[in-house]
């Protein structure tokens, strides 16, 4: 019989040629190796080797030897190899022939030997066994992990040089998934991406929830702490595993990877999917950087594109279909609105020519109207995926922004579009900007606008100025066929002043211009050409339409004017055919008045040219 050294001596000999082979052999193999040994040694007539697994935190069977069926061990075996240390040392620790010993390697898992005897064993020899079992795991270990962490190291740095030299995001998640797929063939997995990236519906990739019910899962856990989660659910027959693709300025996501049966991720394992996912998370960081970085291009040219042209003195309609045109391209909406506050309206806007056609229609100006009575948009802009407003509207998306500068606000643009959701933050955002930048331009030239008509209106009447009433005249008479003029004068209006006094007379003057423009066609120019002499440039008329409108003009003045007053119109006209000028237009004209005054007043005469 040898004594315990030499045993010793020859167990070494064995694990170290084992050691010089590691690369020949399994693992299985391995530990096989290690239990033929050690049941020779100790006469063992059943021998198992159990490795510590801590993910599942029970003990698998490594690899075990039985002479005969007796000696196998029901309670352990039953369970598929897989048993927990606290059932382990339930079996019959007063049975003579059974031993149990725990080995714990300076490197790597713990594992029991679990050994049956005929006859008293020898406790010495099991000692023995057990340190140098002990070491050969810590061996084997640092071994394995060595050369698994090699290779890692190559795969990830290839991976890494692979998806950093390209940006386009659907591409990388595509590579990302083909990768995981090969790497992990028996498990399923998931992408769960911070953003709606526009990515192949076949893919398994989902949008992270962030609602408050759901941020207590542990996948939206791993999300908002940017640390690896592992997750036993109840049943325990799967377990769940959620990296986050760490990027170097945020968190993109979440890698969700579910075992199908058993829980076996080592360490390493879990190490290396950790580095997986930060690999993936800063190439899908460099490609969002990148599309960002080509948005915000194309973002600034276009606000830099509009507000050089708006700067080119353009009239308010091609502003406002400048606008309009910009918002429809970059944002592909459907409607665009412009509503324009203005007091002196009822209800108190306009709706800017440049505007879509559905702000035409009678439900676009009673949803203007509504805009423009309640608060949205007046503070602040609003930004709707899912608006609703009455039955029939058919417009889910919708931003409303206020056109304002120095504090004051002018109007608002409306952008729609029917299919919910459609518009980006970031789209929003970029409409922000074109608003804020164009208000200017548009303010500018409704006050320039209505500048240059104060210039040329009566204050009081509301009339052209006698200045317009003649350049219109000048500009028809070169490219019309013919036109009439029609002066009126008030009859004893000096009599209107000295008996109520300058201030009713101001008024019998505004009520007799209202009743003149309640005549006109929108070609004619009514107009203020003196004191109480007012009149109408209306072309192509001839003569006998003019003192026709005269005429109707009078009786309704005579009729409706209070205090009542009358009035008296001179009427001539031009033709093409005949040689003409304004100059004798107004004489003829005021002939015909000078005639009406002499004759009676209230009337209308007229001035025919002689030929
Ligand atoms: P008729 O034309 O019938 O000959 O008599 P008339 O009294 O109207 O005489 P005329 O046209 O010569 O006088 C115009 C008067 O109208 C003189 C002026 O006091 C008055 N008038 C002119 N402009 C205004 C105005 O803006 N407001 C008021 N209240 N009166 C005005
Ligand atoms: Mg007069
Ligand atoms: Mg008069």
């Amino acid at each position: 019989m040898e004594n315990i050294n030499q045993l010793q001596g020859k167990l070494r000999s064995v694990y170290f040629e084992l050691i010089s082979e590691f690369y020949n052999h399994p693992n299985e193999q391995i530990f096989t190796i290690i239990i033929e040994q050690l049941k020779q040694i100790t006469n063992a007539r059943y021998i198992g080797l159990y490795i510590y697994d801590h993910w599942s935190k029970t003990y698998q069977l490594g690899s075990h030897l039985i002479d005969e069926e007796k000696f196998l061990n029901e309670e352990i075996d039953a369970e598929g190899g897989t048993v927990t240390e606290e059932k382990i040392y339930k079996i019959s620790p007063d049975r003579v022939q059974t031993c149990i010993l725990t080995l714990k390697p300076k490197k790597g898992p713990k594992a029991l030997l679990y050994l049956a005897f005929d006859n008293q064993y020898n406790k010495e020899l099991l000692q023995v066994s057990k340190s140098e079992t002990e070491i050969l795991l810590t061996m084997i270990h640092q071994y394995q992990s060595k050369s698994e962490s090699d290779l890692n190291y190559k795969f990830l740095y290839e991976l890494s040089s692979r998806l950093l030299s390209n940006t386009d995001k659907t591409d990388i998640i595509r590579e990302i998934i083909a990768e995981l797929q090969g790497l992990y063939p028996n498990l399923s997995f998931n992408l769960l991406l911070s953003q709606d990236s526009e990515v192949d519906p076949t893919l398994p990739v989902q949008t992270i929830e962030y609602s408050d019910d759901v941020t207590k899962r542990v996948s939206t856990q791993a999300f908002l702490s940017g640390e690896v989660q592992i997750e036993n659910r109840l049943n325990g027959k799967s377990t769940y595993l959620y990296a986050p693709l760490i990027g170097t300025q945020g968190v993109y996501g979440v890698i969700q990877l579910v075992t199908k049966y058993a829980v076996d991720l080592t360490e390493q394992e879990i190490e290396f999917i950790t580095e997986f996912a930060q690999t993936a998370g800063k190439a899908i960081e460099n490609a969002t950087l990148y599309e960002n970085s080509i948005h915000l291009v194309s973002d600034l040219k276009l606000i830099n594109d509009t507000t050089h042209k708006l700067n080119s003195n353009l009239k308010l309609s091609e502003i406002t279909k400048l606008v309009r045109n910009k918002i429809i391209a970059s944002c592909q909406a459907t409607q665009v609105g412009f509503i324009y506050y203005n007091e002196e309206k009822n209800p108190k806007f306009d709706i800017l020519t440049g505007s879509t056609a559905f702000f035409y229609t009678e439900k676009g100006d009673a949803f203007a109207a509504y805009l423009s009575v309640t608060e949205m948009g007046k503070e602040e802009s609003v930004f709707n995926g899912n608006y609703s407003w009455k039955d029939n509207f058919d417009y889910r998306s919708l931003m409303v922004i206020p056109m304002s500068n120095s504090g004051t606000n002018h109007g608002l643009i409306v952008i729609m579009h029917e299919e919910p959701y459609y518009f980006s933050f970031e789209k929003f955002k970029l409409m922000q900007a074109l608003v804020q930048h164009s208000t200017l331009a548009v303010t500018n030239t409704i006050l320039k606008d209505k500048l240059e008509k104060a210039v040329i209106t009566d204050y009081l009447t509301k009339l052209y100025s006698r200045n317009h009433l003649e350049d219109k005249i000048v500009t028809h008479m070169q490219k019309g066929e013919m036109g009439s003029l029609i002066l009126f004068d008030i009859d004893d209006f000096k009599l209107v002043n000295d008996q109520y006094g300058h201030h009713i007379g101001d008024k019998v003057l505004i009520q007799v211009a209202k009743i003149i423009m309640t005549f006109l066609d929108s070609e004619d120019t009514p107009a203020r050409w003196g004191g109480e002499e007012l009149a109408i440039y209306a072309p192509e008329i001839t003569i006998n339409e003019g003192v026709q409108i005269a005429g109707l003009i009078r009786r309704q003045v005579e009729k409706f004017t209070e205090p009542m007053v009358t009035l008296s119109c001179g009427v001539s006209s031009w033709t093409k055919s005949v040689d003409d000028s304004v100059d004798e237009l107004f004489i003829r004209a005021d002939r015909a008045l000078y005639e009406a005054k002499t004759t009676g007043k209230n009337s209308v005469v007229k001035n025919v040219k002689i030929k």
